[in-house]
């Protein structure tokens, strides 16, 4: 590379991903959601337009060959926090870039995610040509009224999107859908008209959020993001039997198995006799079934293991799950927690870090403590 050439936060993002699959095409969005991100971070995050078309030569020729043949190349996705989201399809050359990845990734399914505002029959079935594409559609109403409240768009562009589904379906394109549950705004009966409709298009999963959102929220933004928990539950819980046929994902269900073997990692921390008093850090979302996985398999190693809660400050609000953890968080909670654990060694979760080690306002992990630490996946 020309060490002259300008880099840009595009190019620097990618270079913390190596490795990944991701190369978010755009910054730049044509839709105002009432519960953006964007709007809600508590730190800097950049807005840079569209990736230029060298960069995406650059990343996907030196970059992505360290993908396997079957990974998808995912478009949209960005670290969250760091660059704005953006919607991938308005970028001015974006089938010259989806047929460039083609010709050089003939297996590699693309992967976009999208509001849909822009997928007219033509821009279809020139996907259709590049297939494998998935698409995960986010679509948060059948309603139009509804619709356009939530995206700050038109009735055109719900129509667009709505007739995309079928489109998408006929011209054997692979869909997802997600769905950003507003019951304060489009009511528990809506919520639920729209899942089964779009689980009538059989795609291969739904994914359901609860909002999220953070100290920097608004008044009217809180107000139309509140959900009572229990209610929203045993509606998830409902929606869970009536889409079987394609398996709804809600990444906050209190009930979900977490994934994660402690008694591997306290196996490790046994050898050599090094590790007494093991402290393991988790956000609120997961410490309940942490403390508990990790209680009954400590039952079977000599050193003593203790889970503390991390409290992310930082965002506040209701974000309460490790991949928006901050170093700074981290940090606080093993300062409180050394009043009834002093450990040996530290054992956390590796969500929030970027490939060098990183969390989104830069911080090192080596700046929670002088004490050993590890990271687990
Ligand atoms: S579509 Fe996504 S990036 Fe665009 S405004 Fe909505 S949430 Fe934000």
């Amino acid at each position: 590379m020309n060490l002259t050439t300008p880099v840009s936060f595009f190019h620097s993002e990618s270079m913390r991903c190596i490795g990944k699959n991701v190369m978010p095409l755009s910054t730049v969005c044509n839709a105002k959601c009432i519960f953006c991100s964007n709007k809600m971070n508590p730190f800097k995050i950049h807005r840079c337009g569209f990736r230029p078309y060298r960069e995406v030569v650059e990343h996907l020729y030196h970059y992505m060959n360290l993908i396997s043949s079957y990974d998808e190349i995912r478009l949209s996705d960005t670290m969250p926090g760091t660059l704005s989201e953006g919607e991938a399809t308005l970028h001015p050359q974006f089938f010259k870039i989806c047929k460039l990845i083609r010709k050089h990734r003939p297996t590699n399914p693309l992967h976009i995610t999208t509001n849909g505002a822009l997928l007219t029959e033509e821009f279809i079935s020139k996907m259709a040509k590049l297939r494998p594409f998935h698409l995960c559609i986010s679509y948060h109403s059948t309603n139009v009224d509804h619709w356009c409240k939530i995206y700050g768009m038109n009735e055109k562009q719900f129509e667009t999107a709505t007739n995309a589904w079928k489109l998408c379906k006929d011209a054997g394109l692979s869909l997802s859908g997600a769905v950003v549950a507003l019951p304060s705004v489009v009511g528990y009966e809506d919520l639920k008209k729209t899942l089964l409709w779009m689980n009538s298009f059989s795609p291969y999963g739904l994914f359901l959020w609860e909002p999220g959102y953070s100290k920097m929220a608004s008044k009217e933004m809180l107000e139309i993001m509140k959900v009572d928990h229990e209610e929203f539950k045993a509606f998830v819980y409902e929606m869970y039997k009536a889409c079987d046929n394609v398996g709804i994902t809600w990444e906050k269900d209190p009930d979900l198995p977490l994934d994660i073997q402690p008694q591997f990692y306290m196996a490790d921390t046994l050898k050599e006799n090094i590790y007494r008093k093991v402290m393991w850090l988790t956000a609120e979302a997961s410490y309940d079934r942490l403390v508990e996985l990790v209680a009954h398999a400590n039952q079977h190693v000599a050193n003593e293991h203790y889970v503390q809660k991390v409290v992310n400050h930082t965002y506040g609000g209701n974000i309460n799950c490790n991949g928006l953890l901050m170093i700074d968080d981290m940090r606080k909670a093993v300062f409180e927690g050394r009043d009834v654990f002093e450990p040996d060694l530290v054992i956390t979760s590796n969500a929030m870090l970027d490939a060098y080690g990183n969390d989104m306002t830069g911080a090192h992990y080596t700046d929670v403590t002088h004490i050993p630490m590890w990271w687990r996946n």
